[in-house]
């Protein structure tokens, strides 16, 4: 029978040891730590920045005065910092740390789709990977999809490869067609979340708030209170008046609230939402990234400079 890795649970006295050795390298390289909400929660205290997909791409592009960025989230985000900062030295602790749902679109899909509808521009999401980007004519986040849409200015969009969030978009931009690509492209995390599991906490929690992203099931945020991206789910984390929030999103979101207000009960609305990817980084793998300067992102300056081009746009429609 096949072997399969148990990842060791470090102790107290590990964690704190091994966080010293890497705020130490951290300053020996000058490097700039960038980690996402969905990083373990000793990672995220370890970084120089913690945001979204979108804080991290903008904080990237800004990052001037350090020697390497190292890149505590997924592989596509690790190269979005690449792609909007080519200079810099872009390290991921663990290659391994991919996407499944970057990997449900590709330039061949988007070709067979923009065949059928030629006229129409393509968005995708910025969970994509490099190669993909460049094939598209903007990119998005969850935090800007349906402006970035609006602002093409468009009668119909090709949109990917997030099925949900596309929904999601489409509702709030009822006049503007949104083509997907893939016909079911989804987030295996977010997917995992079901009206009656979070209907079961509502009756346990009358009182409490429902916020979901909306990378969830359409019936899922059909009954949320508050819809929105990561950034947009802490903001309304923190300022609510709401003692009890229930949350559909990974897990690390959860970690974040609930360190930073704990007068509130937040409750993660599946306890299997939890990112496997991005639980990939590791403190270990991060001390080694910073002390044998290894995993370094490359990519093909073709592919750079057209996935560039797709965020860059981004930045202009919103
Ligand atoms: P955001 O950070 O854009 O909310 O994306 C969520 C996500 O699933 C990242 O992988
Ligand atoms: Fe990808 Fe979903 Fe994990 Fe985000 S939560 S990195 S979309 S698999």
């Amino acid at each position: 029978m096949k072997k399969v890795a148990v990842k060791k649970k470090l102790s107290q006295k590990e964690i704190e040891e091994l966080s010293q050795e890497i705020l130490k390298l951290k300053k020996e390289k000058n490097a700039f730590i960038l980690a996402h909400y969905y990083q373990e929660i000793e990672i995220q205290d370890l970084a120089d920045l913690v945001g979204d997909s979108l804080g991290l791409s903008e904080a990237a592009r800004d990052v001037k005065d350090a020697d390497m960025i190292v890149f505590a989230g997924v592989y596509f985000m690790a190269e979005t910092a690449k792609i909007l900062n080519p200079k810099m030295k872009v390290l991921i602790p663990n290659p391994n740390a991919g996407c499944p749902l970057a990997n449900q679109c590709n330039p061949t899909l988007i070709s067979e789709v923009k065949a059928k509808h030629p006229d129409a521009p393509v968005v995708v999401y910025v969970n994509t990977t490099a190669v993909t980007k460049a094939a598209a004519d903007a990119t998005c986040t969850s935090s800007n999809a349906a402006i970035v849409v609006k602002n093409l200015h468009a009668k119909k969009v090709i949109f990917g490869p997030d099925n949900n969030l596309g929904s999601y978009v489409q509702q709030q931009i009822p006049d503007i067609e949104i083509i997907p690509v893939p016909e079911d492209g989804h987030c295996i995390v977010h997917r995992r979340f079901d009206v009656e599991t979070i209907q079961e906490y509502k009756k346990q929690y009358p009182e409490a708030v429902i916020m979901a992203h909306p990378e969830c099931n359409v019936e899922v945020q059909a009954i949320a209170d508050v819809v929105g991206s990561t950034s947009a789910m802490i903001k309304f984390g923190n300022e609510t008046t709401a003692k009890t929030i229930i949350v559909a999103t990974e897990k690390g979101l959860v970690d974040r609230l609930t360190q930073d207000n704990p007068e509130k009960k937040f409750i993660l609305a599946k306890d299997t939402a939890i990112c496997k990817n991005m639980k990939r980084i590791t403190l270990e793998n991060l001390r080694d990234a910073l002390l044998f300067e290894q995993h370094e992102v490359i990519i093909p300056k073709d592919i750079q400079d057209k996935a560039e081009q797709a965020i860059d746009r981004m930045f202009e429609l919103t």
